[in-house]
């Protein structure tokens, strides 16, 4: 029988502004012992369950925290004013803002300045969507992929900028509809370097083999993206969050396996795919370069 191999994305994994976000928290769990965050530090929930064993607290608001603990800012920011409410009740920040969300909301505070109406290519729920609108205010209107920009926006002076996750396509695509229609456009291209080179993989991948795995938390807005290009390039392909998700059946047949993984995908989960594979099915690894 042939056995089947695997090739790896390239990159694959932790981005930079997570990896220095999840070593800022591991440092601060290591010298207080228990930090706070609100909301999840990063959208994986096996991340996230292993940086709790070691002391992080998860909350939903900033009001529950007890003063003067030590917070977690996560990669994907917080608004100003959050920030100087966090300060003002004694509390130690330790700021993970990824310094590519930072540039983005810089880029929306300035255009905001400069009496352009921010629009923003997005997902309105996205906290670092949130945190950019709350920065800028009534002053920005965000755009979903395909959405059409509002009339209200229209004839005045629009700047726009992006959610670092989203694709480049839709950006170029926003833009030019913003062309068209608006008196005067100023463009800052803020989607992140990591984001397309992990899409460009993908796409790669799923062109040169037989189906292709991505692992990473279904609440991870990158991590969809990555399978939403697998699915448009080869219809093989799956979404896992861990390796005991694999449903077997789906390996019969195929002897060239994809694996692709979100930004926010820590190693140790890769590796215990890798793991699997390689023990339950006899998968081997194959140099994708
Ligand atoms: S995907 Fe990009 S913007 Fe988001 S945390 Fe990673 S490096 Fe920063």
């Amino acid at each position: 029988m042939v056995k089947s191999k695997v090739i790896l994305a390239d990159p694959i994994g932790f981005c930079f502004g997570v990896e220095r976000a999840v070593n800022l928290l591991e440092e601060a769990l290591e010298a207080h012992g228990k930090v706070y965050c609100i909301g999840s530090p990063i959208h994986n929930p096996q991340e996230t369950a292993r940086l709790k064993a070691k002391g992080l607290i998860v909350v939903s608001s900033a009001e529950s925290i007890p003063e003067g603990s030590v917070v977690f800012v996560r990669a994907h920011g917080l608004p100003e004013r959050d920030k100087s409410f966090l300060l003002d009740r004694g509390h130690l920040l330790v700021d993970g803002t990824c310094p590519f969300v930072l540039n983005a909301q810089e880029k929306a505070s300035f255009l905001s300045s400069e009496g352009y109406k921010v629009l923003i290519l997005g997902d309105k729920k996205h906290p670092e969507v949130k945190a950019i609108t709350q920065s800028v205010g009534k002053f920005s209107c965000v755009v979903s992929p395909g959405e059409n920009i509002p009339d209200d926006v229209l004839g005045d002076k629009i700047g726009i900028i992006s959610q670092t996750t989203q694709r480049l396509q839709d950006f170029i695509t926003l833009v030019r509809l913003a062309v068209q229609k608006a008196g005067e456009v100023r463009v800052f291209n803020t989607i992140c370097g990591a984001t397309e080179a992990r899409q460009r993989a993908v796409a790669e991948l799923a062109g040169r083999t037989d189906g292709v795995v991505v692992i990473g938390g279904k609440n991870s807005a990158n991590t969809r993206k990555l399978f939403e290009i697998a699915m448009e390039r080869n219809s093989q392909a799956i979404w896992i969050e861990e390796a005991s998700d694999l449903d077997w059946r789906w390996l019969e047949g195929k002897c060239l396996i994809g694996i692709a993984a979100g930004a926010s995908t820590p190693d140790w989960l890769i590796n215990d795919l890798l793991k699997l594979l390689g023990k339950a099915k006899g998968v081997v690894k194959e140099d994708g370069r």
